[in-house]
């Protein structure tokens, strides 16, 4: 049987608790979850089964002063998270999760239990942004934590896209977001929402834009430095709040009235569960006006609300790290990452469901001249199995042919190495899964 392996089953594929092609266990290491925090060295060990919001809370608990370049949604998993790169709003500045850890313990497929000197280089590199799921199963990471000052500010504004200043703010984000201070990431979410109602009950549906911000510092900097760059959005100063590093996650995360910090240990989403699908780009050229009208064009043609687009800045430290320093290859030339999102009631039936996964599907194509090419490149952590799936496990030829349409899109040339690694460790290709890093073919 295949071993599925589960940290916080956020999988955009859910392949920590699924498997199309094979029967299964699941190894849950929910319960491996225990996180020490050792402040004078700036380091940390987190078991594979704890959530980024324990993380984050235990590193507070210890110093307001550390923390941890990794993904806002405190229910994530550290086991896959990190393991598939690790992108948060400390990025531009301290690069990716997979960038800042500096050992691990890992299950190999002969059932040892390895760290960074028994497992060698190699393997160490693999695990870090190659999706350790093919090689072993992560028990524990071993972090090096970054400094934080004590007040950062954030801001979550809205704009309607129809007015001139959020198209001319849309472009401007384009060519400066990768480009201002790094302690400035300004992530923007572009969706439809119902902009009035009239006496009769018509609906007027709009099109908002949503800049959502963390500034490492004080409002008095971050309102000069958006007066700079940005000043279309016109930000105020009631548009910003300070607070301590880690409530930025709580007012993320939608924790907006006071709630205590322990809210981040929840591992329960609030908001009832729906199905989604999701895909993602990278973005080198800015996406010239007529394809970002025709990107909102097709918004519209969605349900209110269930679908959406996310923007995140790239640049800063992320241009400095070498695209073969860890498996995650997408560094220096990319503007920005793209995430097309669309979510439904799992009551819905398959025929609604479908035409959800239709409008994603289409929406990516319309976009393909308009992003990255050759490969088109996809995020791994935005998993997503329309890119190809090796369809037999005891079929190593195929599932080489298959990693060759899905391999380049998530690692570019790192594809070669991750696959020798795999070849090395793991000869039986006892780790596997629907895109799992396949076996070097033999002549
Ligand atoms: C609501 C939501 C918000 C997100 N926000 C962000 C974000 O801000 N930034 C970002 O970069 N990404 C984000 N992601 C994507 C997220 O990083 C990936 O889905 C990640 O793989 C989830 O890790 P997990 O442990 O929760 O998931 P799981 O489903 O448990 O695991 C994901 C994959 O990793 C494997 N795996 C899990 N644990 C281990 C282990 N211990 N050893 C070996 N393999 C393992 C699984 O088998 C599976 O293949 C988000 C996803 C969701 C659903």
């Amino acid at each position: 049987m295949q071993i599925r392996t589960r940290s916080g089953g956020h999988d955009f594929e859910g392949l920590s608790y699924v498997s199309k092609i094979s029967p299964f266990v699941v190894t849950d290491l929910r319960n491996l979850s225990s996180i020490s925090v050792d402040v004078v060295r700036k380091s940390a060990w987190v078991q594979a089964g704890a959530t980024l919001g324990e993380l984050y809370y235990k590193i507070a608990e210890k110093s307001g002063n550390l923390g941890f370049p990794a993904g806002v949604c405190h229910t994530v998993g550290v086991g896959g998270h990190f393991s598939g790169g690790g992108h948060g709003f400390l990025s531009r500045k301290y690069g990716l999760a997979a960038d800042n850890i500096v050992d691990a313990r890992l299950i190999d497929a002969e059932g040892r239990i390895l760290n960074r000197k028994s497992m060698g280089e190699d393997l160490f590199w693999a695990i870090r942004g190659g999706g350790a799921a093919s090689f072993g199963i992560v028990v524990a990471w071993k972090l090096q934590l970054v400094d934080v000052p004590s007040i950062v500010s954030v801001f979550d504004v809205n704009r309607n896209i129809e007015h001139d200043a959020t198209k001319k703010l849309l472009h401007r984000w384009q060519r400066n977001a990768d480009k201002v201070d790094e302690d400035l990431t300004i992530f923007v979410v572009l969706r439809t929402v119902i902009s009035s109602t009239d006496e009769k009950g018509n609906k007027r549906i709009g099109l908002e834009a949503s800049f959502q911000a963390t500034f490492h510092g004080g409002v008095d900097r971050l309102l000069q430095l958006m007066q700079e760059k940005f000043p279309e959005l016109g930000l105020l100063r009631q548009d910003c709040i300070e607070m301590s590093w880690v409530q930025s996650f709580l007012f993320f995360n939608g924790f907006r009235n006071g709630e205590p910090l322990k809210v981040l240990l929840n591992r329960t989403p609030d908001s009832k569960l729906l199905s989604f699908k999701a895909k993602s780009d990278y973005v080198k050229e800015p996406i010239p006006h007529d394809a970002l009208h025709g990107m909102l064009k097709r918004l519209r043609q969605e349900d209110v609300g269930r679908g959406w687009v996310e923007l995140f800045p790239y640049g800063g430290k992320m241009n400095e790290i070498s695209e073969s320093a860890i498996p995650f290859p997408h560094r220096a030339g990319n503007l920005y990452k793209i995430l097309y999102y669309v979510e439904w009631d799992e009551e819905e039936n398959i025929t609604a469901s479908k035409k959800h996964i239709t409008w994603v599907r289409k929406l990516y194509n319309y976009m393909t001249p308009y992003v990255s090419n050759n490969p088109r490149a996809t995020y791994l952590n935005y998993r997503d199995l329309d890119l190809g799936v090796n369809n037999n496990e005891e079929d190593s030829k195929s599932n080489y042919t298959q990693a060759s349409n899905w391999g380049p899109k998530y690692f570019k040339n790192n594809l070669k190495r991750l696959i020798s690694v795999k070849t090395i460790v793991d000869p039986t290709n006892f780790f596997t899964h629907e895109q799992s890093i396949p076996l070097l073919l033999k002549h």
